[in-house]
């Protein structure tokens, strides 16, 4: 049953909504029958108490304001000629025997609004990726894009991850099947990070050079409020002669503040990871708390009360990752760089304060369509 729609719901789209109010009439008008079947039609529309006229009169123009009275006032008075109008006719055509839908004059009205059709929006993940992607191109950096089926040479061997790293499992890895006979090298896998783009680069391309990595990657874990075997990361390369620790630091507490606000501040702690060597975690003070663990008198959840998100982790690029493309100009003793990554889905996840992950992926619009 068609029920008026509110002020702020008629601004957003006045013709949809006007459209949609005409197409309940017209459906309403038609399932007339019988003389009493119109008085009730004829009141809940035009009852001077709570008929919808009344209400499209209170709710989409008395409301209105200032500087969208007229228009919504020329609406109105247009709906409510038409609302008279298929009334009167509806009950003629009832006496002479004639079907609702064509009673009256009417004829097709090719004034009515067409069906109005709603262009899509980002999806909340793939906008959060942009917004992290422009950051680093402002700063200089190329986008780079590479397989997701991806062999061992790429996903774990040239990122020096040892052949007996638990990565390399199946309880971890999503492989490709029967594959037993080919060489460890060259089985295929879903890759489980963007990182083998990272190589996949620097054998194209010589140094200096400075990318980012968008895209999905898989890993075997099954799906619940923060993993999904299907999720996205971000990850970044820089390098150059010279390029230092300095430089990584310098740069990610830029990224981050033009990512979450300029009053965050950043924190490093050390970490591991086999592809570079230090390696850091990247901090951010919390931004739904402001660094306090706390939300008035509530414990913050986001932050876990610490004050601080993790937010990526990163490192100096480990030199035995160089000797793989050192015939490409990447000479660990003339080259050096930064290297990081973070999950997309996880930082849209804290941007939107939305606590089941699983909730992305189910794509029901009427979810998404929040961060329209
Ligand atoms: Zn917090």
């Amino acid at each position: 049953m068609y029920t008026v729609p509110d002020l702020n719901e008629y601004l957003s789209d006045p013709i949809q909504q006007t459209a949609d109010l005409l197409t309940a009439l017209h459906e309403e008008a038609e399932a007339v029958r019988t003389e009493s079947d119109w008085k009730v039609f004829r009141d809940r529309w035009m009852a001077r108490k709570g008929g919808i006229l009344a209400q499209v009169n209170d709710l989409w123009l008395r409301a209105a304001p200032p500087d969208r009275k007229r228009e919504a006032g020329k609406r109105v008075n247009d709906l409510k000629a038409r609302v008279e109008k298929k009334v009167e006719d509806s009950l003629q055509g009832l006496r002479a025997g004639v079907p609702a839908a064509h009673a009256g004059s009417e004829r097709l009205d090719i004034t009515l609004p067409g069906i109005h059709r709603p262009i899509g929006a980002e999806h909340p993940i793939i906008k959060t990726m942009n917004e992290i992607v422009a950051v680093f191109r402002n700063l200089g950096y190329s986008v780079q894009e590479g397989p997701e089926i991806e062999t061992d040479y790429y996903n774990f061997e040239s990122l020096n991850f040892p052949p007996n790293h638990p990565a390399r499992d199946t309880q971890d890895t999503l492989f490709i099947a029967n594959q037993q006979t080919k060489a460890l090298r060259e089985q295929l896998l879903l890759r489980t990070h963007t990182s083998p783009v990272q190589i996949r680069t620097m054998e194209k391309i010589k140094p200096p050079i400075r990318i980012v990595i968008p895209g999905k990657v898989y890993r075997n874990d099954p799906p619940d409020a923060s993993h999904s075997p299907m999720f996205h990361q971000i990850e970044g390369l820089a390098v150059d002669t010279n390029i230092t620790f300095g430089d990584l630091k310098g740069t990610l507490d830029h990224a981050m503040k033009a990512f979450f606000g300029s009053s965050v501040k950043t924190s490093f702690r050390p970490s591991f990871f086999p592809f570079t060597e230090p390696s850091a975690e990247l901090m951010v003070s919390c931004f739904v708390c402001g660094g306090s663990g706390r939300r008035g008198s509530d414990p913050c959840r986001p932050c876990k009360q610490t004050g601080w998100i993790e937010i990526l982790g990163c490192g100096m690029v480990d030199p035995n990752v160089f000797e793989f493309v050192k015939d490409n100009g990447y000479d660990p003793s003339k080259v050096s760089g930064f290297a990081f990554g973070m999950g997309a889905d996880r930082i849209a996840l804290l941007k939107y304060g939305v606590d089941d992950l699983q909730l992305f992926f189910q794509n029901d619009v009427r979810f998404l369509r929040q961060f329209a």
